[in-house]
Parts: C-alpha cells; structure tokens; sequence
C-alpha cells in the first residue's frame, strides 16, 4: 500500500491500494474497484453463545491497483503527481505500508530481476533528471540522502567509507529541533548527483549496506524504516534565490502486529519500536 502527500495537485493525503499477485488469493478479501473500497471479513466462530465480535471491516482509497497492475502504472498513478509538485518547489512524500512481504520494497525500490519491475525510486530518478534537462530556464542541484531508521537510531546508508558488516558501522544520524520547532538531520550526508546514472549509484551503495547490514538472524530491512530522499535546488540563472524541495520515498518497516506473530526478545523489542513509530505516523497523518 502506498500513500502519498503532494502539491498542488492534491491538496489532502491520497492512499492507495495495491493488491500484490498471489497464488493463493484470500477469499477474506473482497474489493470493489468502482467505489474503490476494500472490505475484510472474518466470520466469527459458532461457539453458541452470544458474540458480538466484529466481522468485517472496511478501508476507501483514493484508488485501489489490482494485482495485474506494472510498476510503470504504479509510477504514473502514485508517484508522477507527486514528482511533478516536487519539481514545482513543493514538498512531497510516498510511504509504502503494509506488512513483510506485502510488496513495500518491491513497489518502493523494485525487484532484482527484470528491468520492468524497477520501482517508484529509480523511476522518479530518471524522471526528475528528464525535467531538469528539459527546463532550461533553472539551474538545478540534485542531491540524494539515504537514511536507515532502526529502533531509535537513524543511519546514514551512503557511507563508502566503511567497511560495512553491521548497522553499527555505518554513521550514526541523529535527529535536532531547532527553537522554531524545525527538525534537522545531524550527519545524515545529502549527496551530489550530476545524472540519472550518479543518482542510482548512490541508490545502490545505500542498498548494499542496506544488505550487507543484515545477517539471516536480523533480516534489518523488514524491521527498519528506509527514508529515500531526493533534494532538488532550483535557481534562474540571473538569481540568488534558491528554491528548495524535498521528495521522501519511504519503505516503511513491517506493520504485522505483535499479538498476532507470537515473537518475543530482541524481535519483540524491535516490533515495539515499529509500532510506536508507526502510531505517531498515524498521528501525524
Ligand atoms: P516487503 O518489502 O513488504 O516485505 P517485498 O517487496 O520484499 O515485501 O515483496 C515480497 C516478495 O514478493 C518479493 O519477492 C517481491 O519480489 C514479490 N512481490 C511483491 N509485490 C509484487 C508484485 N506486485 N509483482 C510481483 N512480485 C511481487
């Protein structure tokens, strides 16, 4: 699932659905794609006695993509409003939300294997670095920040410094409010990107250290919260006024709930601070 937040051109949060392929689809699930609403239902068990127990539950979206649907659609109905806003001088955010294995990294960053299914970031990189081309009127700078957030700590995931075996050893960013309430990032890098083929570079040191920092016993990109950052300064070239605008596509950890998993320890701690995060999420939206 994804949300998204953009100019102009949507002036409220939009939330979409996206209904991943499966073999075995669940018959708990019923969605009516003209009214775009999507009910679960879950009969309550005939223990002959009164139940008052919730049966099925209903969520609207602004639209929900079935599961034929291309990350090229994906792109155009999710993200290109935002981009588009973003290249206006405004601020925008995807979050990608749902639980492990729900396809978050998969519409976010994109699969391995073909080159159709690459997803919403290298997508809005090539994309963003057309526009730039294109309007000739500004001079653009192209930045790029790839921030981990796991527990309570964020990590800087461009380090090609280190020699990265664990989160540990990758910069360690925290997070500043300033008297006006602002918040800022302390040494979270924002890297230059020159072209399209810099950009994904650095998308791709910030994944293998997103990689390399996981060990089979700590699959950290399900338990961590990704913050993809595309930072885009526009100038005319007779001016000094810089416009500043931001574009976050964000792989959110997994929302699975604790009750349901049975987990405990450290992955019941880590789940702990997922969900927090996820609550003041909620919150903010
Ligand atoms: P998450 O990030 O939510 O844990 P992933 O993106 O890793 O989930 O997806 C789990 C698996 O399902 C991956 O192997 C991914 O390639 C596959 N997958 C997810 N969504 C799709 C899709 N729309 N089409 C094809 N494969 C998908």
């Amino acid at each position: 699932m994804s949300k998204k937040s953009g100019g102009p051109a949507s002036a409220h949060i939009e939330v979409f659905g996206r209904i991943r392929p499966s073999k075995r689809p669940s018959s708990h699930l019923e969605v009516d794609y003209a009214d775009h609403a999507l009910s679960v239902t879950i009969p309550k068990g005939d223990g002959g006695l009164i139940n008052n127990q919730k049966e099925r539950w209903a969520f609207p979206f602004s639209r929900i993509l079935d599961a034929s649907t291309t990350q090229e659609l994906v792109f155009e109905t999710v993200a290109r409003p935002v981009v588009d806003s973003v290249l206006e001088g405004y601020n925008g955010t995807i979050f990608a939300y749902g639980q492990t294995g729900s396809g978050k990294t998969f519409t976010i960053t994109g699969g391995a294997e073909r080159y159709v299914d690459r997803g919403i970031i290298p997508r809005a990189i090539a994309y963003v670095f057309q526009k730039v081309a294109e309007r000739t009127e500004f001079i653009y700078e192209v930045r790029i920040s790839y921030l981990e957030i796991y527990q309570n700590s964020g990590y800087d995931l461009l380090d090609e410094k280190h020699d990265t075996k664990s989160i540990d050893d990758l910069p360690k960013v925290t997070l500043l409010e300033d008297e006006e309430g602002r918040t800022h990032l302390r040494n979270l890098s924002a890297q230059l990107a020159r072209s399209e083929e810099e950009a994904l570079n650095l998308l791709f040191v910030g994944d293998t250290n997103r990689m390399i920092s996981e060990t089979p016993m700590n699959l950290a990109s399900s338990r961590s919260h990704c913050i993809f950052t595309i930072s885009i300064d526009a100038r005319r070239p007779d001016s000094e006024v810089v416009r500043r605008s931001k574009l976050h596509l964000v792989d959110l950890a997994g929302s699975e709930r604790i009750k349901k998993t049975g987990i405990e320890g450290k992955v019941l701690n880590e789940a702990k601070y997922i969900n927090v995060s996820l609550h003041f999420l909620e919150q903010v939206i």
